[in-house]
This record gives C-alpha cells, structure tokens and sequence, in this order.
C-alpha cells in the first residue's frame, strides 16, 4: 500500500513531469475565482525547485472533451502559479507539440514549465500509449500530485508510469496516508458521518465502512430512505424508492452501530423563504419536507464526535446552500472541530460546507479529492495511485 513520494528518490539535475490538480473555478473573464488547487500543489513544486529538478508541469482543467477550447487554457493558471511560485512560468500552447519539445531541451534545473490543459488531447482521457509515450519522452521521472483525479485512468493519471518511474507528490502523498491510515489502522472509536442527497450515490462507501466503523452517524437526505424503510410518512421529502429495501438490510447488519436523526428541520417548500418547523422524524406529513437534521440530533451526534478517536465525515447534513437549512452542518463541522479525534472531511460538497462553517483550519484534514475520496472509502484502487511504485 505504501508508495514511493519525492522524498524517496533522487531529484536532482532531472527532468519532472508533475501531474497537478489545476483544474480551478474560472469566472466568465478567465478570473480564476478559488485558487486553492493551485496553492496546494506549491509544496511538491517548491520541493523540486529547491532539490535542483526542472520541473514540467501538466493538468487538465475542465471537459474540453480532445479539442482545442480557447477559455479551458491553462494561461490564468500560469500566470497565478508564477505569483505563488516566485519563479518565471513557462506555459507552451500544446500538450506534446514541437513548442514543448523546444521549451523542455532548453530546460535548466530550477526552471519551470507548465503544458496545455491535457484533455485537449482525445489521447488523455483514452489513456492512449500513444500520448503517455510522448509526455514520458519529456522527463525522468514522473510525480502524480493530483489526488483530485487519482480516480481516473488517463494518460498523464496513470499511463505515462507505464514508461518512466512514478511517485506521488506531497500533496498525493498525505491524501493516501491519512485517508489509508483511517481505514486499515484508525485511533477508536472509528466514527462515520454520512449525509448528502441520495444513499444511491454512497452505498459503496457504506458498504466498506459498515464493519470497519464503531458508529456510522447518518444525516442529509440519505436519511430520508432510511426513515422510509422504518414505514415512516415523510411528505415531500427526498426518498429513493428504489434504495429503501438495501436500507432497510444496511439496517439490519449494522444494528445499534448506525444511527439516524432523532429530529428534523422541516420546510413547506425547497426554498429558503419557505415555513418551516422541528419535528420527530415519525411526524413530517403531507406537504412538508425533511432538510436539515434537528438541535436534538446534534446534540447526540456531537456527543458521539466529542468520545471519537477519528471521525470520517462525507456528506452534508442537510441542504447547507440555504441559510435556514444549514445550522445542522455548520454545527456538526464545529463538533468536529472541537473533538480531539483526527477529523477527516471528503467530499466536494462536504469540503466546500466545511469551509463555509469557518472552522476548516481546525479539522484534520479535508481532501482535495471530491469524486477521489468516495471512491477510495469505498475501498477501490485508484488507477493514479495504483500506477506509482511501492516504497
Ligand atoms: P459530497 O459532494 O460531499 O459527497 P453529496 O453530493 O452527496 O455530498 O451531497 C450534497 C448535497 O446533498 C447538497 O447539495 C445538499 O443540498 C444535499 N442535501 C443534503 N441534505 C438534503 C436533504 N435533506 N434533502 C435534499 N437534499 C439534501
Ligand atoms: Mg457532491
């Protein structure tokens, strides 16, 4: 399990291709409007720099789907990862064209040079050997730091290892430790919080947790499916037909280990202006929906986080986007927080509630993998991941 990073091989005078998760917000002005990906690949980058490697930076950014796509370039990605870099980025116009190959033989240690977006190679997403051979031809060796995209098997995720050594960057690196060390090894009692809209996104990640968890705490709309299987009459609140007879067996294997809202925030309508009230989850009725978790729920939920050794939390517990319907999240973010238990956050709309909670500073760490983190707590290889050597 446990892969080679940076800080296992000898950098230094060789030519590295760095795969980064740049695929940033940009507004309609190419303004990029959340620098937080780029700022997170900084310390693999500095690392190289300062250990004497050229390094060759590639992403992809968006679904320009093999085309060129003028406003899916990488040129506002270079030109902010210069300012945080303090050092000249060097942007080519092409993936693998004659321009890369031109800037690459020039290249000297310490000099900085960053490829167009990648998906505008049809070869990328193929995970063509074609293009992994061209973008391998380019270094020494290969460093995967994009966790974010660890979940896909393309060729500047995974194909280009085919051809050079590959190891994982910092960034990459903590990712696995942390999220790896919660399942094979964690600090009890393991608690896991699951929430978000449909349980249908997130049985895998139930499954794998199921027996591995001391206490799986389940909140959001998820809940709703549960309540259902217990016969309750939920109104209009989101409930997946299809799922409740798995929920109902999750139930049952699980027993007194999951654990569902004691009460709900109640809305007449899937608005922020609408009624709204807290009840049992036995009494919604007609024309009223469940969209947050009850004060009572928090209660015991954070009760449960304050005895904890790690929590494991993917999901929001309601719909946090609205005012009204967020103080269930926010206050399980800040239960979180305050436990002295390793708190770990996945998830890309659990990442982004946690940074609005305001105390994102205090938890342990929040993965920068959205679609990555479910599928590694579902227990599945990540092809990216898989592709690096073993220490
Ligand atoms: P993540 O991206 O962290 O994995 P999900 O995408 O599974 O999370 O779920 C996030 C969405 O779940 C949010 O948009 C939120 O509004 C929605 N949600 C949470 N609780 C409810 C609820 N009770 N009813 C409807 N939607 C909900
Ligand atoms: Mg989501």
């Amino acid at each position: 399990m446990a892969k080679k990073t940076v800080q296992d091989v000898d950098v230094r005078g060789k030519r590295v291709l760095v795969r980064c998760d740049f695929n940033v917000p940009l507004d309609k002005n190419q303004q990029i409007t959340d620098d937080l990906r780029i700022r997170a690949a900084l310390p693999t980058l500095q690392y190289l720099l300062e250990h004497g490697a050229a390094v060759i930076l590639c992403s992809h950014l968006g679904r320009p789907k093999g085309k060129v796509v003028e406003e899916m370039r990488l040129t506002p990605v270079a030109a902010r990862l210069q300012e945080l870099l303090g050092v000249p980025v060097c942007k080519t116009d092409t993936v693998v064209g004659d321009d890369v190959t031109a800037a690459v033989a020039a290249m000297q240690p310490g000099d900085v040079v960053l490829l167009e977006n990648t998906r505008f190679e049809a070869g990328d997403e193929k995970n063509d050997p074609e293009l992994s051979r061209k973008l391998a031809s380019l270094a020494d060796l290969f460093v995967n730091d994009a966790f974010g995209a660890a979940h896909r098997a393309h060729a500047s995720t995974a194909g280009v290892a085919d051809y050079i050594p590959a190891v994982s960057g910092l960034l990459m690196g903590r990712e696995v430790q942390v999220l790896g060390d919660a399942l094979s090894a964690p600090v009890r009692p393991l608690v896991v919080i699951l929430g978000g809209a449909k349980i249908s996104d997130k049985i895998g990640v139930i499954e794998n947790l199921l027996n591995k968890a001391d206490r799986i705490l389940i909140g959001g709309g998820m809940a709703n499916t549960f309540f259902a299987a217990k016969g309750y009459d939920l109104g209009d609140s989101l409930v997946e037909p299809d799922a409740i007879a798995t929920a109902a067996d999750l139930m049952a294997r699980a027993g007194d280990r999951l654990m569902l809202p004691v009460d709900a925030v109640l809305a007449d309508a899937f608005s922020a202006e609408a009624n709204t009230r807290v009840a049992l989850p036995t009494e919604v009725g007609a024309g009223w929906r469940i969209l947050d978790i009850g004060p009572r729920t928090v209660e015991v939920f954070s009760e449960v986080i304050a005895q904890a050794g790690t929590v494991i939390w993917n999901g929001p517990m309601g719909v946090f986007e609205m005012a009204p319907f967020a103080k269930g999240t926010f206050a399980i973010a800040r239960a979180l927080a305050a436990s002295k238990a390793m708190s770990i956050v996945g998830g890309g709309d659990s990442g982004a509630a946690v940074q609005e909670s305001g105390v994102a500073d205090q938890i342990d760490h929040i993965s920068t993998g959205g679609g990555a983190s479910l599928e590694f707590l579902e227990g599945l290889e990540l092809p990216g991941v898989a592709a690096l050597q073993e220490k």
